[in-house]
């Protein structure tokens, strides 16, 4: 249907996720006549996925992490539109064509589609007690599993997987974390660190096996087992994997909207076609990718007010990490010389100070170049994040940290 005279097409944002629900909302902001459209795939209306680890907890609402009550998108004009699929996007006519076949016109268009989680091509890896931790029904799915399951593998020790395995943990599951590179945090912690931290997951009674892979799972008709690379069998009622995630790309197939690894944009947000906007995880911004909550917030405002005629830009700011699970914290702040990491001088050598208490698993590290204060290692104690942060920031010197008290 073409549009008429008085209504203009819609800004149509694809996906319900923290990225599209900023941009919808920005772009409702900076253009209060045109119709904003938001499609989410699935049915429940955007909420907090980061808290969805609350929902382990069985009497947990998932109601409770809604972003926003449903009368809010109506008080807003915002037309949001929950289990409804984009299954192709046709930018030489500005539509989408909707999984069920209809297709919707707009006038700019923000991909918003995110992450799903990554389930290795490993035999077994479909069969009934394996799980994913990426959206509400996942969530959902495994807290029913949890009841009568005596053993658990996690697979994958990065923040999904350790915060999961903890989960389980605590629900008496015995629980072992599988993880492929050869120590935990790798890209957040120095070798130090990780051993310091994995002592403590070893501590709550959490099995750790670093360096190994999966070879498949077994178990029939549901898991029973998972069977590593070194012919190691552990037993597993239940399996997650939290083994990383991949962008959610399928639907632009033909599109000619460019991607590499994800959607390529700059820092407006622009992808190489005319109108058409990106945002969150599902892009990379100039080559990067960041893959957490402020960043897909901040990113989903700019294309909105871009997509309803502004003319923004993105700052990037390396935000520091931060970790609390496992009855510890953990922190790692700037430039610590891991693989991850850009030093503040590539050229430079890395000098340091460091302090540890092998009984209260507490492992401090400060890294410095040309004498100034580049970055941060905490475990177990991070009460000086926010001014170790602060002191990066500012340049502060390797005295002037020392005399802080940083360590
Ligand atoms: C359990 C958990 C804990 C986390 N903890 C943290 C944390 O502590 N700190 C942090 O910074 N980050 C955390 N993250 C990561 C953070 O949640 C993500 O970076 C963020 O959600 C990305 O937002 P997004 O909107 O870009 O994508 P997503 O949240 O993935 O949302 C994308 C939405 O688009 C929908 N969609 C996909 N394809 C289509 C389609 N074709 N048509 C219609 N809709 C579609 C999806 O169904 C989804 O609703 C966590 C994630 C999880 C799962």
């Amino acid at each position: 249907m073409p549009a008429s005279a008085s209504v203009p097409d819609p800004i149509l944002v694809v996906g319900g996720g923290i990225a599209g629900l900023s941009a919808a909302e920005a772009a409702r902001e900076r253009s209060p006549g045109t119709p904003v459209v938001l499609l989410s795939k699935e049915s429940a209306p955007p909420y907090f996925r980061l808290r969805l680890i609350e929902l382990f907890d069985g009497t947990s609402d998932p109601a409770a992490l809604r972003l926003h009550p449903s009368e809010w998108y109506a008080e807003r004009g915002i037309d949001l539109r929950l289990s409804t699929t984009v299954a192709s996007v046709l930018p030489a006519e500005r539509r989408v064509v909707l999984a069920g076949g209809e297709s919707l016109a707009y006038s700019t268009l923000v991909l918003a589609s995110g992450s799903t989680s990554f389930l290795p091509p490993v035999e077994g890896a479909r069969l009934p007690g394996v799980f994913t931790l990426w959206t509400l029904d996942d969530v959902l799915a495994l807290r029913t599993a949890l009841t009568g399951a005596r053993s658990a593998v996690v697979v994958g020790g990065g923040l999904l997987g350790l915060e999961g395995a903890y989960q389980l943990s605590r629900r008496g599951i015995a629980v072992t974390i599988v993880e492929m590179v050869p120590r935990l945090l790798p890209n957040q912690l120095d070798l130090e660190g990780s051993r310091f931290f994995e002592a403590k997951v070893k501590s709550l009674g959490i099995g750790v096996r670093t360096g190994a892979g999966v070879a498949c799972l077994e178990g029939g008709d549901r898991v029973r087992r998972v069977v590593l690379q070194d012919g190691d069998v552990l037993p597993a009622d239940l399996v997650l994997f939290a083994a990383g995630v991949r962008p959610n790309l399928g639907f632009l197939e033909g599109s000619g909207i460019a991607v590499g690894k994800r959607i390529s944009v700059d820092a407006a947000l622009r992808t190489n076609l005319p109108g058409v906007f990106a945002a969150g995880d599902v892009a990379e911004v100039d080559g990067r990718w960041d893959g957490v909550w402020p960043a897909a917030k901040a990113q989903g405002r700019v294309a909105g007010l871009n997509a309803a005629g502004g003319d923004e830009r993105v700052a990037h700011e390396a935000a520091p990490y931060f970790l609390n699970t496992m009855e510890t914290r953990v922190a790692s702040i700037g430039s610590i010389g891991a693989a991850s990491t850009v030093p503040a001088d590539p050229g430079a050598a890395f000098e340091y100070e460091s302090c540890r208490d092998e009984e209260k698993l507490v492992y401090k590290k400060l890294m410095f170049q040309h004498g100034t204060l580049v970055g941060a290692v905490l475990v177990g104690d991070t009460s000086a994040f926010q001014k170790i942060n602060a002191g990066v920031k500012a340049g502060m010197t390797r005295a002037q940290a020392l005399e802080a008290g940083f360590l």
